[in-house]
């Protein structure tokens, strides 16, 4: 069980440590105010003070995080997230900005987009989808790794006049061993060297068998330079999508993760953060990695403030207490408490975790000398 220095306690509960320390002699523990008691005993003293006991362990954040058991009956179809992956120079960049560019200009008044890591667009068939903003292998990764699996849809773009190189290669098995499935842009098709068939044959080699190749891994070509193919990847997008049947429930408290993270000079501490799970309100209580905060704004991917997030939905959130990380995961509470004392709670383990690190290095050394 975790055990609590006395000062720290009375700390806490905002309580004198002279009383503090009076009570635990009442109780007939003689201990000064630097000495560490055990759980137990801290339970009781904050009971005596009229506290409430919080006690926070790794099954007590599952618990308060996970609380919810969404019933079928609630889920409700969501947009799908789409991260865009591929070889160096392939054109990631280039498609996104002209998914981007191409929706605002047709479908927004003042066509001003704000880059917060992650976009939504509306295609001619009426789906909504949610883009990463954040091509590249290192993202995605990282976002895994720290618990986070956003990405629903893999779009690979191979550059038709270069076809697949290594990156192209560790894409298709990043997104094989998240079990996401892909969609193959040939991008570049506006280029006189452009061989997409080159493209579609190469791909068998590493179990990639395109619908052209009569397999079931959707392939448009496109230009990102000409707008060719956008409408087509878009719709293809949308239909594999339908056949995720993507669901979540609107009707809890928010979760979702962190894209980026940054200290705004004049913002404080600002997330952007995709909703995952229930609404994220204005208001909202919630913890995110090891900061903690509530909601003081929420502004979506036009820079328009907005009132609630629901799943799919990328904003930025302003009210934290710290800059947490990408891939970070953020939960609503239903207090401030509880969400500091995970916060605290994490940060604790982190610290601990870096010095029984740091500690075996050392002893690592002194064994290398010896
Ligand atoms: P990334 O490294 O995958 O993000 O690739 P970029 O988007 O930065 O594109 C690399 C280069 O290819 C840039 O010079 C782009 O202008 C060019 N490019 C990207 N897409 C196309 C395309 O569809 N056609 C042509 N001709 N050039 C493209
Ligand atoms: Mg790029």
């Amino acid at each position: 069980p975790e055990a609590i220095v006395v000062s720290e306690l009375a700390n806490r509960m905002a309580e004198r440590v002279g009383e503090v320390v009076k009570a635990l002699m009442q109780m007939g523990m003689m201990v000064t105010q630097n000495q560490t008691i055990d759980a137990d005993t801290a339970e009781l003293i904050i009971q005596e003070f009229g506290h409430k006991v919080v006690r926070v362990s790794d099954s007590d954040v599952e618990d308060v995080i996970n609380e919810v058991d969404d019933k079928e009956e609630e889920m409700v179809s969501r947009p799908p997230v789409i991260t865009i992956m591929g070889h160096v120079d392939h054109g990631k960049t280039s498609l996104l900005d002209a998914i981007r560019d191409a929706r605002v200009v047709a479908g927004e008044a003042g066509g001003i987009t704000q880059h917060i890591g992650a976009y939504q667009v509306t295609t001619d068939g009426g789906s909504v989808l949610s883009f990463l903003d954040t091509p590249g292998h290192a993202a995605f990764t990282s976002m895994r790794s720290r618990g986070a699996q956003v990405t629903d849809i893999v779009v690979l773009v191979v550059a038709a006049d270069d076809a697949v190189m290594p990156q192209t290669v560790e894409a298709i098995a990043h997104a094989k061993a998240a079990g996401v499935p892909m969609i193959v842009a040939i991008n570049k098709i506006d280029r006189p060297a452009a061989n997409p068939t080159k493209v579609r044959t190469d791909l068998l080699q590493h179990e990639v068998v395109v619908e052209a190749m009569s397999g079931d891994v959707q392939d448009v070509e496109v230009s990102a330079v000409t707008g060719q193919g956008l409408d087509q990847l878009l719709e293809a997008i949308a239909l594999q999508a339908e056949i995720l049947e993507l669901k979540a429930n609107p009707n809890r408290a928010a979760q979702g993760a962190v894209i980026e993270a940054q200290l705004d000079v004049g913002r404080g501490p600002v997330a952007t953060v995709l909703v995952q799970k229930g609404t994220l309100r204005q208001g909202d209580i919630f913890v995110v990695g090891e900061q903690y905060g509530k909601v003081r704004a929420l502004i979506n991917d036009k820079g328009e403030r907005v009132k609630e997030a629901g799943p799919s939905v990328p904003v930025e959130v302003l009210g934290l207490n710290g800059t947490p990380e990408a891939g970070d995961v953020l939960n609503v509470t239903e207090t401030e408490a509880q969400a500091r004392e995970i916060a605290e709670y994490r940060e604790k383990a982190a610290k601990d975790k870096r010095a029984a690190a740091g500690a075996a290095t050392t002893l690592e050394q002194l064994m290398a000398k010896a």
